[in-house]
């Protein structure tokens, strides 16, 4: 659904700029009361200082009610982050068997699961006829792609998982679409910079076709948000395109409590919807699931299925033996539902999504850590950072 920002035809001014124009003609009358004797005939001197009052807001939108008696619950997860970039990949397991690696994919494995998975089943299948039957394993957002782009290439497929959504890191993502928390540019190479570019195209354009509630994937406007001007125009790099009517707001046009807001417009893909429906498009299109720990490759190879794609996240440090494999641990506590709050805000490392079960509040990252115990401290910091902004938002705070 594309989304609307409310427009009003303008907004109450603010205690705060109330205060600047009240002093102003306070100052104002006091002097044409009783300031001939000081300067007569000169203009006032605070009609020379007072700052220039900032342009209206051109739009207004709801704050955010952020208290810890609103608080439903705070979930973890572990993003499979690898400093080089996602694997795709394959091995030859010998005897015809081959594996295809579709993992590590950081922070963006919602976002990226499509693209990545159609870069696999090149991987796996390339322009040989396609296999009979496949394996997949992993049901998170990167395996049941994986599983349904080869169903569309006519291959019946089985699911091998350890763990069902909602035991799934994929249902913890927030999930916007968006590609970053990828890979480390000081260690990824320019092929896979082009790898990377591809898939993000390749998922952006899938994903658009699934927009609606039966997949719970819309369109939502984002407003990364900043006290200092932003550097350059749009979202960097190769990607711009695919942030659509990104604009710099100038300080005072918009409703939040900074002086810089930057709007552009991403898919959101809610989890616990999207991969429901998934798994239901999978299993209506003859594809079975069947839970599974594997604990080595052996194991694998020992499959019935001799072409497998190996879709495990963060299992697959395990499995596979990746050492550059490294958990970034997230977590986001989230308050009550309110259907009124239709952006995503980002700002100082902080990021509210809203989605129908819930406000999501984020930003941590604890890279290397494997508890999936909530930090509580960072969520008093999440939950604070948040409160302080949409209380100043609420109350119309001025810069
Ligand atoms: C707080 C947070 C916020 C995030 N926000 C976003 C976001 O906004 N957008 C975005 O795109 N991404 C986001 N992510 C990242 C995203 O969650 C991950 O990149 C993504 O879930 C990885 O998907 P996956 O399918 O590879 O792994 P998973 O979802 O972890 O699925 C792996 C599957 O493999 C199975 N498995 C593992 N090991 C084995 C084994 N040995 N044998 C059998 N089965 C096995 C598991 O049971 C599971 O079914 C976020 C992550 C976190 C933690």
């Amino acid at each position: 659904m594309p989304s609307t920002v409310p427009v009003a035809a303008g907004r109450p001014r603010s205690p705060s700029r109330r205060r600047v124009l009240g002093t102003a003609a306070k100052l104002v009358s006091g002097l044409a009361a009783g300031g001939a004797t000081a300067c007569a005939g000169r203009p006032p001197p605070a009609a020379r200082t007072a700052p220039d009052p900032l342009p209206r807001p051109a739009f207004r939108l709801p704050a955010v009610n952020v208290s810890r008696d609103r608080i439903i619950r705070t979930v973890v997860g572990l993003r499979p982050f690898r400093p080089s970039g996602f694997r795709v990949e394959s091995v030859d397991l010998g005897g015809g068997r081959i594996l295809v690696h579709n993992y590590g994919h950081g922070g963006a494995g919602v976002t990226l699961s499509w693209g990545s998975a159609w870069l696999a089943v090149e991987e796996l299948i390339g322009d040989a006829p396609p296999p009979a039957r496949a394996a997949v394993i992993g049901c998170g957002a990167v395996g049941l792609a994986t599983a349904r782009l080869l169903q569309r290439r006519g291959v019946e497929v089985t699911i091998y998982t350890k763990d069902l959504p909602p035991d799934t890191t994929s249902n913890v993502a927030c999930a916007q679409w968006s590609p970053y928390s990828v890979s480390d540019p000081r260690v990824h190479t320019s092929a896979f910079e082009d790898r990377f570019e591809r898939a993000a195209r390749i998922s952006h354009r899938i994903f658009q076709e699934l927009v609606g509630v039966r997949y719970g994937v819309h369109w939502l406007p984002n407003y990364p948000l900043s006290d200092a001007p932003f550097g350059g125009p749009g979202q960097p790099g190769r990607l711009a395109d695919l942030f659509p009517g990104t604009r710099d707001l100038e300080p005072g046009t918009h409703p939040f409590p900074v002086r810089h807001a930057r709007e552009y417009t991403t898919m959101m893909i809610e989890p616990p919807v999207y991969l429901g429906a998934v798994i239901e498009d999978f299993q209506l299109a003859g594809g079975r699931i069947r839970i599974r720990d594997f604990g080595s490759l052996d194991e694998v190879a020992g499959l019935a299925e001799r072409r497998v794609v190996n879709c495990t996240g963060i299992g697959a440090r395990d499995l596979v033996g990746d050492e550059e494999l490294v958990p970034l641990k997230g977590q986001l506590t989230v308050l009550l539902p309110q259907p009124e709050i239709r952006y995503i805000a980002l700002y100082q490392g902080l990021y509210m999504m809203p989605r129908a079960d819930g406000i999501l509040l984020g930003g941590t990252r604890e890279r290397g850590e494997w508890s999936l115990e909530p930090n509580r401290e960072a969520e008093e910091r999440i939950v604070a950072g948040h409160a302080d902004f949409f209380g100043r938002m609420a109350k119309g705070a001025e810069l």
